[in-house]
């Protein structure tokens, strides 16, 4: 069976958030699980340029035609874990800029990548059995293969999956596109598939296209055919239910251990949480917070939007720090939230560290030293960041959402079980009482914590469970 998987971003390669952490993971395991041929197409940005130059190596290049203009594709290559990653390669497009996304020009540097993987996998050898795309960014492929080269007798037999990562990023784009960078016709825009409120909308075209539709949770995949979270496509997404579902993903269990991870300056486990208490320390002292390992220490690591819940935070903060708490937090995104966390923490300066960067060195160190991670998203695909506290020992307080509801088991004080704390409604009020919930048991009932973060620890989280979701899937796909 061979695999390719088309995608945007790719940990160890480059990351701005869970899908390069899944792009990441998924074929690793996949490779060692099942010994499926499963490879990766990933654009060479000037960030990955600058760290692998010297480990990829060159397969061959070529021009493509990108609607009237004549581009150059450089393709590299590089085997990790078994695995291999190809790199497309355009200074134009990604090996002069210095961020993935956020360029006026998006649609075109992707619709050039999507071409140029049309384009290249018969010379590479490697027409895959199923081409596996990932958000908007490469969601037009199955849409290319089938109205674009369909006469291309080799691909007639590839079955194509589409991933939502999250609904919230569609790729919106004029009709002009179409012909202009595609070379097709504008005739499935006018009968409007391709069509959503005016605009040729990417992940609406892949999600009826794509033999089957996965999402990042099984709750999420639930919500997404709801007009609450469906962000217009629920609709679409409910008629095509019967390819729908919801894969819950796994955290690198090897790359994010407590044990070897070497962001941390005490290793640990769940038989031994000593070490947890010389990080916490380490964090303290490294963030600014005054060191006291008795004062419970909340983390939070994450983009600062809406999506994740931070006007509830800052609604609530002046509450929560009359609380004897320190909050460490790390995140980049909304400049009011950002300037609102930096204001509070100049306001207590001695209860919260405001860390407005991407920093994945003391991500770690946040995951490890924490004694509580805040996770209140409004919704969430899937999220990771939880699974990566709990396998440090740091309980999350979480919205129940989408894979945060999948994931954390709420602690149940009448048996013991739990990973965590889960509200149900989003509002602040509920917030705040989970979270002084949880405080309480943090500072009266150290034993039952003790086993809440054992529990924490313990549950697998690991790709080799989440993975073979993605080979039922594929092979039922072929059957
Ligand atoms: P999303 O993909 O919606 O941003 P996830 O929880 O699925 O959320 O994944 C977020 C990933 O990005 C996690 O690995 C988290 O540790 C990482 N991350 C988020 N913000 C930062 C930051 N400021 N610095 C370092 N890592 C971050």
């Amino acid at each position: 069976m061979k695999i390719l998987l088309a995608a945007a971003e790719a940990t160890p390669f480059i990351k701005t958030g869970g899908l390069g952490d899944v792009i990441g993971a998924l074929p690793k395991a996949l490779h060692q699980q099942s010994g499926v041929e499963i490879r990766v197409i990933l654009p060479y940005y000037k960030k990955v340029a600058e760290k692998f130059s010297q480990q990829v190596s060159d397969v061959f290049w070529t021009f493509i035609q990108v609607g009237w203009r004549r581009q150059y594709v450089g393709i590299k290559q590089m085997v990790l874990d078994g695995v291999t990653f190809y790199f497309v390669d355009n200074a134009d497009y990604f090996g002069s800029r210095d961020d993935v996304y956020g360029y006026a020009d998006d649609g075109e540097r992707f619709a050039y990548f999507q071409l140029a993987i049309l384009e290249v996998i018969e010379r590479l050898d490697f027409v895959p059995d199923v081409l596996h795309a990932n958000d908007y960014h490469t969601a037009l492929l199955p849409f290319l293969i089938k109205e674009k080269y369909h006469w291309r007798q080799s691909f007639s037999a590839i079955k194509t999956v589409l991933t939502i990562h999250n609904i919230e990023f569609q790729g919106q784009y004029d009709k002009g596109l179409l012909p202009d960078l595609f070379g097709v016709g504008t005739e499935r825009y006018e009968d409007g598939t391709v069509r959503m409120a005016g605009c040729f909308n990417w992940l609406k075209t892949g999600i009826l296209y794509a033999d089957q539709v996965t999402t990042v949770s099984p709750t999420y995949a639930r919500e997404i055919q709801t007009p609450a979270f469906g962000k217009g496509l629920d609709g679409i997404l409910r008629m095509v239910s019967s390819k729908l579902s919801g894969l819950i993903n796994g955290i690198d269990t090897t790359l994010y251990d407590p044990m070897t991870d070497a962001h941390l300056v005490a290793p640990f486990n769940a038989a031994d949480l000593t070490g947890k208490a010389v990080n916490k320390a380490s964090l303290q002292k490294r963030v600014g917070l005054p060191v006291d390992t008795d004062i419970p220490l909340i983390g939070i690591v994450s983009r600062l939007t809406y999506q994740k819940g931070f006007d509830l935070v800052i609604d609530e903060m002046e509450n929560l720090l009359q609380k004897d708490i320190q909050i460490v937090l790390l995140g980049t995104g909304d400049p009011k939230f950002e300037s609102d966390f930096v204001q509070f923490s100049q306001l207590y300066p001695e209860k919260i560290a405001a860390n407005i960067t991407f920093n994945l060195e003391l991500a770690q160190m946040i995951y490890a030293g924490s004694d509580l991670f805040l996770m209140p998203s409004a919704f969430e695909p899937c999220g990771l960041s939880q699974m990566m506290s709990m396998r440090y020992g740091t309980l999350p307080v979480v919205h129940e959402t989408g894979g945060l509801k999948d994931t954390v088991l709420p602690y149940n004080q009448f048996d013991g079980s739990g990973t965590g704390f889960s509200f149900a409604n989003f509002s602040g009020y509920q917030l705040v009482q989970t979270l002084f919930y949880a405080l309480d048991i943090y500072e009266n009932q150290p034993d039952i914590w003790r086993d809440l973060q054992k529990q924490a620890m313990t549950t697998d989280f690991s790709w080799d469970i989440a993975s073979l979701n993605y080979l039922t899937l594929y092979q039922k796909l072929l059957a």
